[in-house]
């Protein structure tokens, strides 16, 4: 029997569209104007930015622009191909060369986004006959990379190692290869991977290990080498992504590691080959970043003391909450994002609106993206400390309010 269709194949997107309203979980596009920075203009009104990835304040860096300029100038626009055809610059080797001496690996590859590195990188490393550990706060580029990479893929939970080394012995023999994925700063809770108990793990268990450190690059490590500088784990056999788009301003993802995983690459990851090259642009602002973060070490100083200032106004005003506060705990971090717990969806949204009308600007965060809502804070090195002040005197406010449950229904 033929089955009876609905006259309209598209008319179930409103119905779906109608469901993401009602959980409070529709999400729409901010626009912002003028350079990225410490205090953005959202309809006219400036706003401290306490929402972006900005960290060390390159993006609108006088410095890169002028990188960028010339780059377009002597290159042009596009890089017309993929890099395997005509897309290959000296400008791609060159930032390959400068991530590689950074991360302290043999070589490095660029992709055009740190989310193509994931699903690249992944599906390139493990298929069918593979195993996947990852951590269950992953970020979706590594949770879909794994899911295409038609590996079994088992998640353990948030930096427990002990649930790792369970999953390991019970499963590790029934694969051939086995691949454990995490982030080393998570980016919605700040907090950091556990890598020297995990490269144990993974060095008993003959298992690569792949860690994302777009939000550790340039951040964190006395040389701004990231997360794996940062807990000692500098020069072990590891798979080291991150993305270009964060603290170094730019835009694109890189993978460095040994001379064989970055030439396997080259020649197995797809949204390597058949993409097109970074561009001349993004490419050499990229560069110029990673001069900077070398440079100024006085910027990451001053990103280290803005956290230590801002955890400890905010432990001070979470200490002692009304009973209306809409606030829980502060989630633990040890990096330029902090989080805080808001009792549900929709208070956390009018919070962020609330916060907007008082020239603040942060990140709300809901659920599917996380399991519980919170606001989400992110500093950057060119913050100032009356920026600082003005946010905790805000957020001062809404955990001594008493109209809480009326004005944010
Ligand atoms: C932002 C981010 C990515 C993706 O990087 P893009 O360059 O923006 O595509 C990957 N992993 C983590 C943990 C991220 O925060």
């Amino acid at each position: 029997m033929e089955p009876v269709l609905a006259a309209d194949p598209y008319g179930w997107l409103a119905t779906s569209l109608q469901t993401i309203h009602r959980a409070h979980w529709h999400r729409s596009v901010q626009p912002l104007e003028g350079l990225p920075g410490p205090v953005v203009i959202a309809q006219g009104q400036p706003l401290v930015n306490f929402a972006s990835n900005d960290y060390l304040g390159l993006a609108g860096d006088p410095r890169l622009q002028a990188a960028a300029i010339a780059a377009i100038q002597q290159y042009g626009t596009g890089s017309t191909g993929s890099r395997l055809l005509s897309g290959h610059r000296p400008l791609h080797r060159q930032l390959e060369k400068a991530l590689a001496d950074l991360k302290g690996t043999a070589d490095a590859i660029v992709f055009s986004s740190g989310y193509l590195a994931n699903v690249g990188t992944i599906t390139a490393l493990v298929g069918q006959r593979d195993l996947i550990l990852s951590d269950q706060y992953n970020h979706a580029s590594l949770i879909n990379g794994a899911k295409l990479s038609g590996a079994t893929v088992l998640d353990y939970r948030h930096g427990d190692t002990q649930h790792l080394r369970a999953q390991l012995t019970q499963h590790r023999q029934q694969y051939r290869r086995c691949l454990i994925l995490t982030d080393s700063v998570f980016s919605m809770d700040g907090d950091l991977c556990p890598l020297p108990a995990i490269l144990a793990l993974a060095e008993q268990f003959a298992t690569m290990v792949l860690v994302d450190e777009a939000h550790g690059t340039g951040i964190l490590g006395p040389t701004g080498a990231g997360g794996v500088e940062h807990l000692g784990c500098r020069g072990r056999p590891l798979i080291q992504m991150g993305t270009l788009s964060k603290a170094l301003g730019s835009l694109g993802g890189y993978v460095a590691g040994s001379a064989e995983l970055i030439d396997f690459l080259r020649n197995r990851a797809s949204s390597w080959i058949y993409t097109t090259g970074l561009t001349p642009a993004a490419t050499a602002a990229a560069c110029r970043a990673l001069e900077i973060v070398q440079s100024e070490p006085a910027r990451r100083d001053r990103l280290q003391q803005h956290i230590h200032t801002l955890t400890a106004g905010l432990d001070a005003l979470l200490a002692h909450p009304s009973p209306h506060s809409p606030f829980g705990k502060r989630f633990p971090s040890d990096s330029p994002i902090l989080c805080i717990e808001v009792t549900n969806a929709s208070t956390v949204m009018a919070l962020k609106q609330r916060l907007m009308a008082q020239g603040l600007f942060l990140s709300a965060v809901r659920p599917p993206t996380v399991p519980t809502s919170r606001l989400r804070i992110t500093l950057m090195a060119t913050h100032t400390p009356e920026h600082l002040d003005k946010l905790l005197g805000a957020l001062a406010a809404v955990a001594a309010a008493e109209d809480c449950d009326g004005g944010m229904g």
